[in-house]
């Protein structure tokens, strides 16, 4: 019994329910936010139709790629909150962080051995699908996993697209069938039971003191508190945390300043870095702090905005579909088209981050340029001290390493650089996701490689043939200086 569009579910071993088990447990791993979360509202659906609690199982490992504190404090905030915001509430929040690397072999059997079934979240790139498949595998009981990534349910569209415009005037003919079953804003705060069952839905779950002697739960005052010795246990110190706080009151705030102050300008100003004009929102929808549902559903509110504006025309243009202001259609484009352009490549490809998935026509044009004079070579190490003789392109990788973000427009400048100035397309494609993934908080998400890749041609169309770039778009630290404003970014980000 469940109240998520089954769509959004999927089986991920064949393993039976067990009635008898004491829990449900819900392997929270990307959508880390309590409301506005398919997963966790599936997990909660079977939780109170077994009349069972619910055990919710965050927990951070030590050593996936690019780990480092400026990742581990953003979740580490994150996970403080909901262990906050769950004190004293009959569901059971299980923190688990790990203080000897692999300290967390074992947890989610254990864990799993005791529940009913397992839910996991169904997120389309880095390390998480194959820890997810390898879970079901481990588990002795039926494990699902549950797409909350965004509008469009991922396993909708049965293709990938070539180019933002086929997959708009895909979304245009088959988003309206989703936009009514948008993930519940608080499942907690709904009647209970759903349907009446044991004695234990809505009870706080009593859990083996053999798991929690072995993995004891993290407490609130090592999350919140300072890095320390958790720190100390990350490998690579080379990344430090930043100054932006996780969790989903500062994603809130963001949201609010962002939909009371800038939306409105959003169309005209974005581009240009010294204007403010976007919403600073990536890292938190990509560590899952904040769901798309949840921005979508306050842009419409305020808008004043029901289906009935949509428009008729499925023709794939940018703006006058939805029937919004032009800020907000602007915006939706970003927050949808193409952030669920990206999730459905990562989706449907295992070979997203692999050079060979680049268009045909790209790589044929890059390998024609392979052999052409570069203006300025840089290795790795240059890039990453931002030690080009390019002051604009300086000032946009320092932002990255202080900020851990790049402003769109530049980050786009950024990556095409890397493209001219390395000695082949691929060690170029090499040093973009090192950089990218390492330092950006937003990184190993499903756009990070569209946005990377768009510097290579995907997703776009054949220019003007260059040196270098062949037909792929060029870009030019000197036309961007003219085109957007960004005098103060320049000298925020300059080199003292
Ligand atoms: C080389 C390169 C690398 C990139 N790497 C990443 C990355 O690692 N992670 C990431 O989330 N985005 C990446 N992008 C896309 C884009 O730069 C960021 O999503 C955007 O800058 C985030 O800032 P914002 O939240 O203020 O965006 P806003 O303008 O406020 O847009 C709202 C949301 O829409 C989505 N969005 C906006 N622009 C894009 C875009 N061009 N493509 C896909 N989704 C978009 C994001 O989820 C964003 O948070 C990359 C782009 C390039 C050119």
């Amino acid at each position: 019994m469940t109240s998520v569009p089954p769509i959004r579910i999927r089986p991920v071993n064949s393993k039976e329910l067990n009635p008898s088990g004491d829990y449900v447990l819900y392997w929270m791993t990307a959508f880390r936010r309590l409301g506005w979360n398919f997963a966790l509202q599936h997990a909660d659906d079977l939780a109170r139709s077994m009349g069972k609690p619910l055990v919710i199982l965050e927990a951070l490992f030590l050593d996936y790629p690019y780990a480092s504190p400026r990742f581990h404090r953003f979740i580490l905030d994150g996970m403080a909150e909901r262990s906050r915001a769950l004190r004293g509430f009959p569901v059971t929040h299980y923190p688990f962080v790990e203080r000897e690397s692999g300290e967390s072999r074992g947890l989610l059997k254990s864990l799993a051995d005791k529940a009913c079934c397992v839910v996991a979240d169904d997120f389309p790139s880095f390390f998480l699908p194959k820890l997810v498949e390898a879970g079901g595998r481990r588990v002795g009981v039926r494990l699902e996993a549950v797409d909350s990534n965004g509008l469009l349910p991922l396993s909708v569209a049965g293709r990938t697209f070539s180019a933002a415009y086929h997959f708009r005037r895909f979304l245009q003919k088959n988003l309206p069938d989703h936009l009514g079953g948008l993930p519940e804003p608080d499942p907690f705060s709904r009647p209970m039971p759903l349907v009446s069952g044991g004695a234990g839905a809505g009870m706080a779950a009593e859990l083996d003191p053999l798991i929690l002697d072995r993995w004891p739960p993290t407490t609130e005052v090592l999350l919140s508190g300072d890095l320390g010795e958790l720190q100390a246990l990350t490998a690579d110190q080379s990344v430090p945390a930043v100054e932006a706080k996780g969790g989903t009151l500062p994603a809130h705030d963001r949201l609010s300043a962002f939909l009371g102050g800038v939306l409105h300008r959003y169309h005209n100003d974005r581009n240009h870095p010294d204007l403010r004009a976007t919403s600073g929102l990536s890292p938190y929808l990509h560590f899952g702090d904040i769901s798309s549902h949840e921005i979508f559903a306050e842009v419409a509110r305020r808008e004043g905005w029901t289906p009935v504006r949509l428009s008729s025309r499925a023709d794939g243009s940018r703006s006058g579909w939805w029937g919004m202001g032009d800020g907000a259609e602007a915006f939706l484009d970003q927050l949808i088209t193409w952030r669920e352009l990206g999730f459905n490549m990562t989706h449907r490809r295992d070979d997203y981050a692999g050079y060979d998935s680049l268009p045909g026509w790209a790589q044929d044009t890059l390998a024609v340029h392979q052999g052409d004079p570069r203006p300025h070579l840089y290795s790795l190490e240059e890039f990453l001290e931002a030690e080009t003789h390019d002051p604009l392109w300086n000032a946009a990788q320092r932002q990255l390493r202080k900020e851990g973000v790049i402003h769109n427009y530049l980050r786009m400048l950024w990556g095409k650089k890397i493209l001219e100035w390395s000695r082949t397309p691929k060690e170029a494609l090499d040093v973009m996701i090192d950089l990218n993934d390492r330092f950006a908080l937003d990184g190993r998400d499903p756009n990070s490689y569209s946005g990377i890749f768009w510097c290579f041609g995907r997703y776009d169309r054949g220019w003007t043939e260059r040196p270098v770039f062949g037909k792929v778009r060029s870009m030019s630290s000197h036309r961007t200086r003219k085109k957007v404003r960004l005098e103060e970014y320049l000298q925020r980000f300059g080199p003292s």
